[in-house]
């Protein structure tokens, strides 16, 4: 019989844990699970919210594995900086400081890169070895993994895929680059865009939708299926830059898969699989382009990545 493992998905409003069996597939995998609100109240809170969660799964677990926010440092599992998290604004020796409190092995990863291993090895991607998953959200996330293995990288900088320049010289990033795919395809760029154009004088239905409010993935999936002018530019622009990107991965590590998710990507399903599929037989190389898949996993993928992590740890994974 194999023994369960907890995987751990440390939001920065939600922790949210799940009881998993090795031999299990896709959620059927998951045996049980738990969330409770992440607390404000500095380190110490945050570790006992884990602590608890991961008791009430597991009494006495053998391994947890644990996504977060922010830089981690793969050799010792340390996180380095999540502003997203109270009292994470300097290193906190995250596995160090769980394994003491749990008497078991803890793995930590970075959430995005947790959340790509999850639907690579348990979800969309089962059945390929070397997958990218792209998270579509607020702004643009990724994780690469190459011959069934997360890749992270002597930087920890494999799979910064919003990060990569598919326009020299053009739009400025969140992170002060300039012509970065996330400025183009994240839904906090999108939307910074489209009102500059509506106080430019171009009407558009994305800002008549969400009026002062946030710009929600629904109103972008509302304006682009009622033909509005702007939202298509703007996300016809943003999957085909996506698209670019990807066969630019592709060609340079060979990729089998390609998994989309986030709030955007989920969304708008079909059509940013569509999108992207043809942008990638006409752009990709030799004839050759990846399969593309919706992530199918939901919620549950940073959870399971995240056992998949701690499953995986005696491979050197960080
Ligand atoms: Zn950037």
């Amino acid at each position: 019989m194999t023994v369960p493992v907890v995987g751990v998905d440390l939001g920065g409003t939600k922790i949210f844990g799940a009881l998993v069996d090795p031999a299990g597939t896709g959620l059927g995998a998951v045996l049980e699970d738990a969330k409770s609100p992440t607390p404000t109240g500095g380190v110490d809170s945050i570790l006992d919210a884990v602590e608890a969660l991961v008791r009430r799964l597991d009494p006495a677990p053998t391994a947890v594995g644990i996504g977060t926010p922010g830089v981690v440092e793969p050799a010792t599992g340390r996180v380095l900086l999540a502003p997203n998290l109270s009292g994470f604004d300097r290193p906190v020796d995250v596995r160090r400081l769980l394994e003491e409190r749990l008497g078991c092995p803890v793995s930590v990863g970075n959430d995005v890169n947790v959340a790509a291993l999850g639907e690579a090895r348990a979800g969309a991607g089962v059945g390929y070895d070397d997958v990218l998953a792209v998270w579509l959200g607020t702004g643009l996330g990724a994780g690469l993994v190459l011959d069934g293995r997360l890749r992270i990288g002597p930087h920890g900088l494999a799979g910064e895929l919003g990060h990569a320049v598919v326009m020299p010289g053009g739009r400025r990033c969140g992170c002060g680059g300039l012509g970065h795919l996330e400025a183009y395809i994240g839904r906090r760029a999108l939307e910074a865009l489209a009102r500059e154009l509506h106080a430019a004088g171009r009407s558009t239905q994305l800002v008549e939708l969400a009026g002062d409010g946030p710009m929600k993935s629904k109103v972008f999936q509302a304006a682009y299926e009622a033909g509005d002018p702007v939202a298509r530019e703007l996300l016809d622009e943003g999957f085909l830059l996506l698209a670019v990107a990807v066969v630019n991965v592709a060609v340079t590590v060979d990729i089998g898969a390609v998994v989309v998710g986030g709030g955007l990507g989920e969304r708008f399903g079909d059509l940013v699989t569509e999108q992207l599929a043809s942008a990638l037989r006409t752009l990709g190389h030799a004839g050759i382009e990846p399969d593309v898949h919706k992530a199918v996993l939901g919620d549950h993928a940073g959870a399971l990545g995240a056992a998949r992590l701690a499953l995986e740890a005696g491979r050197d994974l960080g």
